[in-house]
């Protein structure tokens, strides 16, 4: 076997790993060209971090339909039963950097490329059913919240949870998050959510809302505070570790996907907005709807080329999926796309594990590093070639009915109930897990201005009586004084 031979970049053999000098002692000469290129080519190995979801993990796997939903939908890759599509799904912790600790407290994403014969669709999701904010404006704002002080560069108490108490549309995701699920033990012990509210069109042309979930058949684990504080000090790692560990000794992880569907007419009786992203639609209402399962069964070859260079973005959809009225769901339909313009350039879908596995066939052309396969075929519609790719008006959506619509700014804050789900969640925790749940709350709006505690614990006794007497009793806050405070500030006291 001949041994590989070692080149530059333009695939030059290079003859040796010594810099060229004049004499044994130096200078270089500028000639070294090889060496010039391997110092250029180092200083330019990182690209931008994701704002979000900055550490990930991910993994290849296979999408089987186990059951019929053509009444709802005409997505090619969900027509028939038995039907296998390629995935691609990223997990990743929100608020770290790429180097931050796996085994933290804080949602995971759950972010899923489906690669089907009719385009690539994203489901960019999450571990928890909702989300903190339902108004756009407020995400960057809450990112900032949990990221790192501007002055002190510390993840800062004060800042998460003033934020937090203004904000009360936030209360049911911090309950999740402060539940035992806000640690999973790995990626394969939690739930994936799709969380916002979707469309789905049929071949007829009808149209329902639906919600998507994945419930993991490795069943639900969580580490208890002192467990991933103790994980954490052996192991920052522990869930890349876990998920890579066990798809190459062969124990692929799996999820039930399954769909709530909402029809039009519930969507307008509904008792809360259907397009609310920080609520749930209740089991009991709209019960799950077996889809498939999905099963992750290959791992990335190379880390930064499939897992930090992989794109997932909203809007990518495909026929018979498309989007909802939430508002969320509207400014992250451009957000994901922009921010991929941003880190890996015009062309990210050109990347291999961005690329679709079907044929791709339009007038986008050029930019920075452009694969080109398009040859010498038209770059302009409407064009009069015979093989040129032209529109199929057999794709078109069903028009959305918007009626009197009024266009405006409409407030996020008022007319909502921000607490009845939080509670109702709440209520669900046994004793423990309300105790553990009060004691996390208190120990991180402990460290919070006092200010910002009695807002918050507003919200908390809004939501349940005994949530908020349990983290008053901790923080050893009077519950009667809390109570004159809610009176006193009724800004905040929607619901
Ligand atoms: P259900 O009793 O029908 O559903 C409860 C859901 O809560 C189950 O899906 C369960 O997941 C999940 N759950 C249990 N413990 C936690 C936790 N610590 N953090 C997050 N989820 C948890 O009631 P409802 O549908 O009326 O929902 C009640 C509350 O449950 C909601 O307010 C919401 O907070 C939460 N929830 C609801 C979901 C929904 O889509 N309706 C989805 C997930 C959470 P599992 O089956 O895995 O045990």
């Amino acid at each position: 076997m001949t041994t590989p031979r070692l080149t530059t970049a333009n695939g030059a053999p290079i003859s040796n790993q010594q810099a060229l000098t004049a004499g044994p002692r130096g200078p270089l000469l500028m000639q070294d060209v090889a060496l010039l290129e391997q110092m250029q080519h180092f200083n330019r190995e990182r690209i931008p971090e994701r704002v979000v979801h900055a550490k990930g993990s991910g993994a290849y796997g296979t999408f089987t339909v186990t059951h019929d939903v053509t009444r709802y939908t005409r997505a090619d890759f969900l027509n028939r039963v038995g039907k296998k599509t390629e995935v691609f799904l990223r997990f990743s912790t929100v608020a770290g950097e790429r180097g931050a600790a796996d085994a933290e407290r804080d949602v995971r994403g759950f972010a899923l490329k489906f690669y089907t014969q009719e385009g690539n669709w994203d489901l960019v999701g999450n571990n928890t059913p909702v989300f903190f904010v339902r108004d756009p404006y407020k995400f960057q704002n809450f990112i900032h919240t949990q990221k790192r002080h501007p002055g002190t560069n510390l993840r800062d108490m004060d800042m998460q949870w003033d934020f937090w108490s203004l904000c009360p549309e936030a209360l049911h995701q911090v309950t999740i998050l402060m539940s035992d699920r806000g640690i999973p033990a790995s990626y394969r012990h939690l739930n994936g959510y799709g969380s916002h509210t979707y469309s789905m069109v049929n071949a007829s042309g009808e149209r329902v809302w639906v919600k998507f979930h994945f419930k993991t058949l490795q069943g639900i684990k969580n580490l208890s505070d002192d467990e991933s504080a103790g994980l954490i000090g052996r192991d920052r790692e522990s869930h890349q570790r876990d998920l890579h560990g066990a798809i190459a000794r062969g124990e692929f992880p799996k999820w039930r996907a399954c769909i709530q569907v909402m029809t039009q007419a519930q969507a307008g009786a509904f008792r809360w907005n259907p397009f609310d992203l920080t609520k749930v639609w209740p089991h009991k209402d709209f019960p799950l709807i077996d889809v498939g399962t999905l099963e992750l069964n290959r791992n990335p070859e190379n880390y930064f080329a499939e897992v930090e260079q992989a794109a997932f973005k909203p809007s990518a959809l495909v026929p018979g999926i498309g989007p909802s009225p939430d508002k969320m769901l509207q400014a992250r339909l451009m957000s994901y796309a922009d921010t991929h313009l941003h880190r890996l350039g015009a062309n990210h879908h050109q990347v291999p594990v961005n690329k679709p596995r079907c044929p791709v066939m339009n007038y986008i052309r050029d930019g920075a590093l452009a694969e080109g396969s398009y040859g010498s075929s038209p770059n302009y519609w409407p064009n009069s070639h015979a093989s040129a790719p032209k529109p199929d008006a057999s794709f078109a959506d069903p028009a959305w009915a918007l009626g009197q619509t009024i266009v405006d700014r409409f407030d996020s804050t008022v007319d909502h109930d921000d607490y009845t789900q939080a509670g109702n969640l709440y209520r669900m925790f046994d004793d423990g897990h309300k105790q553990r749940v009060a004691s996390r709350i208190a120990g991180g709006l402990g460290q919070a201005r006092k200010e910002v505690q009695l807002r918050m614990l507003c919200h908390f006794f809004r939501a349940d009586p005994d949530y908020g007497a349990r983290i008053a009793k901790i923080l050893g806050i009077d519950a009667t004084a809390t109570l004159n405070e809610l009176k006193a500030h009724p800004a905040v006291s929607a619901g």
